[in-house]
């Protein structure tokens, strides 16, 4: 259906080359068109992430650009019992401003703060937490990662030394073994999912750690495939054991060790894990999975050569999310499996620039580049080009601006492309922060669930009306290029710049390459990369700088950043969430490959087609106990809320574990999710929730 609506519109008679917005794997596309109208998206072979390669959300699902929910004019209102009133641009700019100052005036410079979007450019991103440092004197910034991959940034900058994936995708092609933890790469990451089975067909060994029976399990040549079913929540006593393994059969990379890795780090992590309450045989019942596939998994990863790690949200997601990082970091290490082709440790990023949105300093603790705050030197390089204070101390992450907004203590928010209160847990929480707060700016493409509470309302303008960079899950810088005339006459940074100005700190930028050549200016990682730069090679694989003028597609191949690997002591504290009488099974959540995160883009395209409500999985054997059918609707409960979803009967469950799909308002995924998260990053649990489900008669 979409290809013939895409093919009916004719022949395209000119293209732009430019990069999907939906996953981390940032493909290349031609968008191509007929007068001012997209006709279709073409793969682009020259793009360096996917080599010509597409799925059906690129490919097909971009009509939400053009979809009559979009804003297109700025809206406001005194209070959110009111009703909107159509303003113009500079009525609404010089609104939100005078309503920011009244608020820091009245609760003081801290009361407010700003929330930047991984769906929107490397450029904006940097604007809007500047605007927030330096025009408004907080460091009260924070990004919509910190919902999903705040635990890489931490885990993998405390073991490796640098916030991100140590591979390009291409290096799967020459792993012996993939191990793949909490992820779904061909639902959630399609064209990589596509080149991991190429490499599978090959030959690679494949170990799957996965509360669910994924579909990567069913690819040709996988008949001796690993699946270890994990029980939700035993991911870092899973690393544990596997490490166990290692080190107790004499499986380490001793020369590794000995060169690469700090020995003092090294040693007190070798004392801990060679406990036997990590064995296999000590944890199997936590993690699940019996002994025997656990050492065979061990042994397999640590001995065929190549070992490469791919993860994904089931691993961040939990309330030892940063450990789990850790582990999978010291799992790499001592088996050497870091700095070459076929090795390292890869975070597969959900969002098209989750990657780039942490690496710009929109984290309360660090400016772009992940300069910490606290440092005073970076402060004062910062402070020489902005040309204002900084203030030393770390701000308030997401979770603490809701608690702080309940308190009374924060008292306006500026969010940028995030629907906080679909997206974010306990939604009962979100919405009393959000009906508490006495400025609400919402710069969104549709009326999103979040500007139910929104006093201010600045149309955003979608991928395909604006020019900027996203960087993807290798650290690819690609170039957005601006297809067409943003709808509401305003790209975002565009908008940014105009608050910044009406707040009385000056911007003037006139297009992004200046922005980017500002980046590249205070942040080391990005000294070399410019727009022309760009141009000229295409992409580039941060960091480039003058010792890496080309980037660098794999990390850390002669040494660390922090010089030498640091392995981490990685406790199993499980988490407080269980299952109980009241409520016996474990709900966990993941996505599907027509749609795309809360559904936002997606439901507004022909791709619901494929996919049009949200089910919950569950195993026969516990839908039998509970007298549900398949296709009956039942009632979740949790200790949260409650929602009502159709049941799906599924072997792709094991029994005491249920699933579903968060892609409709309707799934009600965070009305039962709970308020426990990652102990280092606050990176909410969304996959362990204890439920109850029975069956009722409406939906
Ligand atoms: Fe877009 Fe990801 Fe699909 Fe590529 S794999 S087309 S980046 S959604």
């Amino acid at each position: 259906l979409s290809e013939k609506s895409v093919i009916d519109k004719g022949q395209p008679e000119h293209s732009v080359i430019t990069t999907c917005a939906y996953c981390g794997v940032g493909c290349s596309f031609k968008a191509e068109m007929k007068g001012d109208e997209l006709v279709r998206m073409t793969p682009w072979k020259g793009g360096q992430a996917n080599h010509g390669h597409s799925c059906v959300k690129g490919r097909f699902a971009f009509g939400y650009a053009s979809h009559k929910d979009r804003l297109k004019h700025p809206m406001i209102r005194e209070s959110i019992d009111q009703p909107w009133r159509e303003v113009g641009w500079q009525e609404a700019i010089e609104f939100a401003a005078r309503r920011l100052r009244e608020v820091q005036q009245q609760h003081g410079r801290n009361s407010v703060g700003g929330i930047t979007s991984s769906r929107c450019t490397n450029e904006e991103t940097y604007l809007v937490q500047k605007l927030v440092r330096a025009a408004l004197g907080t460091n009260n910034t924070d990004t919509c990662a910190r919902v999903c991959h705040s635990p890489t940034g931490y885990g993998l900058k405390m073991t490796l030394g640098e916030s991100a994936g140590t591979q390009d995708f291409d290096s799967v092609m020459q792993s012996d073994c993939i191990l793949v933890i909490g992820a779904n790469p061909t639902d959630a990451h399609p064209v990589f999912g596509s080149l991991l089975r190429k490499r599978l067909r090959q030959g690679a060994k494949l170990i799957v750690a996965d509360p669910r029976y994924i579909d990567l399990l069913d690819s040709p040549h996988t008949d001796e495939a690993l699946h270890l079913p994990i029980r939700p929540g035993a991911n870092v006593a899973l690393v544990n054991a596997l490490a166990h393994v290692i080190v107790t059969e004499g499986l380490e990379d001793q020369d590794f060790i000995a060169t690469r890795c700090a020995p003092e780090e090294y040693a007190a992590w070798r004392d801990f894990i060679i406990d036997p309450c990590h064995a296999p045989e000590a944890m199997s019942a936590v993690i699940g999975v019996p002994a025997e596939n656990l050492r065979e998994a061990a042994r397999l990863y640590a001995t065929a050569g190549n070992g490469a790690i791919y993860y994904g949200l089931g691993v961040t997601e939990h309330s030892q999310g940063s450990t789990t990082v850790m582990g999978i970091a010291n799992l790499a290490m001592v088996t050497g499996n870091i700095g070459r082709p076929g090795v390292g440790v890869n975070p597969l990023r959900g969002q098209n620039n989750v990657q780039g949105s942490c690496d710009m300093g929109s984290f309360p603790h660090e400016l772009p580049g992940y300069q910490p705050v606290t440092d005073g030197a970076v402060r004062a390089r910062f402070e020489a080009v902005w040309g204002a204070g900084l203030d030393a101390e770390p701000g308030l992450r997401i979770p603490g601006m809701f608690d702080a907004a309940i308190e009374g203590r924060f008292k306006a928010m500026y969010v940028q492309g995030e629907d906080i209160a679909q997206s974010d847990p306990n939604t009962q929480h979100v919405e009393a922060a959000l009906r508490s707060l006495e400025l609400l700016i919402v710069q969104d493409i549709f009326l999103n669930e979040t500007a139910k509470f929104a006093h201010v309302i600045l149309p955003g303008a979608s991928f395909l009306e604006k020019n900027g960079t996203f960087t993807n899950a290798e650290r690819r810088i690609n170039r957005v290029r601006r297809v067409m005339a943003p709808l509401a006459g305003k790209e975002d940074w565009e908008v940014t710049m105009a608050l910044s100005n009406a707040l009385g700190y000056p911007m003037d930028y006139r297009h992004p390459s200046e922005i980017m050549d500002e980046i590249a200016s205070l942040t080391p990682s990005f000294a070399g990369v410019s727009y022309d730069r760009l141009e000229r090679m295409g992409s580039i694989q941060w960091p480039c700088n003058d010792e890496h003028p080309e980037g660098m597609p794999i990390m850390h191949g002669d040494s660390f950043p922090i010089g030498e690997g640091r392995m981490v002591v990685t406790e199993f504290i499980p988490t407080i969430e269980r299952v109980s009488e009241a409520f016996p099974l474990l709900l966990t959540t993941g996505r599907i490959l027509s749609q795309y995160n809360v559904g936002a883009q997606t439901r507004r395209t022909d791709n619901n087609v494929w996919h049009s409500e949200d089910v919950l999985e569950i195993h026969p054997h516990d839908a039998s106990a509970r007298g549900i059918a398949d296709g009956q609707p039942v009632n979740i409960q949790s200790r949260t809320g409650s929602t009502v979803l159709r049941a799906r009967h599924s072997q792709r469950m094991q029994p005491g574990v249920v699933y579903t799909t968060f892609h409709f308002p309707h799934s009600g995924a965070n009305v039962i999710t709970t308020d426990n998260s990652d102990w280092a990053t606050n990176c909410p649990e969304y996959k362990v929730t204890a439920v109850q489900v029975t069956g009722t008669t409406d939906l």
